[in-house]
């Protein structure tokens, strides 16, 4: 046995399969539309960009603590910079959070469609997934209550939800909130926050603020266009914050992204006018696309999930391999336990005409 002979990873390790990220390559096409990653068709601000071209000292360390970008975020979002901690990506704060939190022996619960990061940050934790199964590719508070047990440590909540751009309202956020033993952490995972007009996530901030088990993650890499810079922050009760700084990273944020990300939150212009792109294109391309005859989950982010009829001959898969000869690269989301839906972020004028275009002429094949 070969395995006796070398280092193998603990239990559960090997059980992970790995997170697959969005092409950024098409197989054909004269265009490339890259609409796989949620990522903004705008860019960053030009303000953050440069801030970003500034940057040097290359040779030194970062500051540790993300000081100045602590209070910049404190700053615009009114909120009190000791209880916040800024990381490589909102993905490292979830994990984080799990390496803290969660133990083997633990569960923790996230919904159906939710994010795949939760089920990759509490295995990797040696913690047991709990998936509560979700209505209408929505989640289901009574779901997730129903669920917890004794050994429950953390809830993840994407709001809204990725891939399925689904959200619900504050009181169900309160609802779910109440119904948890205080021992539980609820993490309000709020990456597409800034695309929600109807703004009760102002209200999860302040539950964060004022609960002792509620912690909020954002990032830069979706309206703030700052995904290659890796950024990301949570807010939270001093005792959770206390805890995640004494297992993160000494220097888990570099400088350029922490310089590109005062800037960026310092530009609501810019933030406005992306949110303003979305809410032109977000209804146009689900009714044109609903208009070829395909099925859209109403969503409140950046990005549509289409799905393909069941048993009609023209699969998720083969719509992928189409649009992506022709230069619009979508996701495919079967990982997700979606094997028949494509997830298409919103892009400029130009890119989402292509697609519906594209999907069209597929349609029609
Ligand atoms: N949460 C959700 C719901 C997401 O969709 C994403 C991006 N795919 C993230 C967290 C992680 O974002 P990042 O690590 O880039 O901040």
């Amino acid at each position: 046995d070969r395995a006796a002979n070398r280092p193998v990873p603990r239990p559960g390790i090997l059980e992970i399969a790995p997170y697959i990220p969005g092409r950024s390559k098409s197989t054909g096409g004269a265009k490339l539309h890259k609409l796989s990653s949620n990522e903004t068709p705008l860019g960053p601000s030009p303000r953050a960009l440069e801030a970003y071209r500034a940057t040097t000292s290359l040779e030194r360390y970062p500051d540790g603590s993300s000081a100045d970008l602590r209070a910049a975020i404190a700053r615009v979002h009114g909120l009190n910079a000791d209880r916040i901690i800024c990381g490589n990506g909102s993905d490292e704060l979830l994990e984080l959070v799990a390496r803290a939190y969660i133990g083997p022996g633990d569960e923790a619960i996230y919904s159906e469609y939710g994010f795949l990061v939760y089920k990759i940050a509490i295995l990797a934790a040696g913690g047991t997934p709990v998936v509560a199964p979700e209505k209408d590719h929505t989640t289901d508070v009574d779901a997730i209550l129903a669920r917890v047990t004794d050994r429950t440590k953390v809830v993840f909540l994407a709001n809204p939800n990725n891939p399925t751009g689904t959200y619900i309202p504050f009181d169900e956020v309160k609802r779910l909130q109440a119904g948890l033993p205080p021992q539980v952490l609820l993490v309000l995972d709020a990456a597409y926050a800034e695309y929600v007009r109807r703004n009760d996530y102002e209200a999860g901030v302040e539950l964060a603020a004022t609960a002792e088990n509620v912690v909020m993650t954002r990032t830069f890499s979706k309206i703030y266009g700052l995904a290659a810079l890796r950024l990301g922050w949570i807010y939270g009760p001093e005792h959770v914050i206390d805890a995640l700084n004494r297992i993160r990273g000494p220097f888990n944020v570099n400088s350029a992204a922490m310089a590109a990300g005062i800037a960026a939150v310092e530009d609501r212009g810019f933030v406005e006018d992306a949110v303003r792109h979305n809410e032109t294109w977000l209804p146009r391309v689900t009714e044109e696309i609903e208009a070829l005859g395909l099925k859209v989950t109403p969503s409140v982010g950046n990005f549509v999930l289409i799905h393909f009829p069941e048993g009609g001959g023209k699969t998720a898969a083969d719509a992928d391999a189409y649009l992506s000869a022709r230069g619009c690269v979508l996701r495919q989301v079967g990982a997700y336990g979606l094997p028949n839906a494509l997830r298409m972020s919103i892009g400029t004028e130009e890119a989402n005409r292509d697609v519906v275009a594209v999907l069209k002429d597929f349609l029609a094949t």
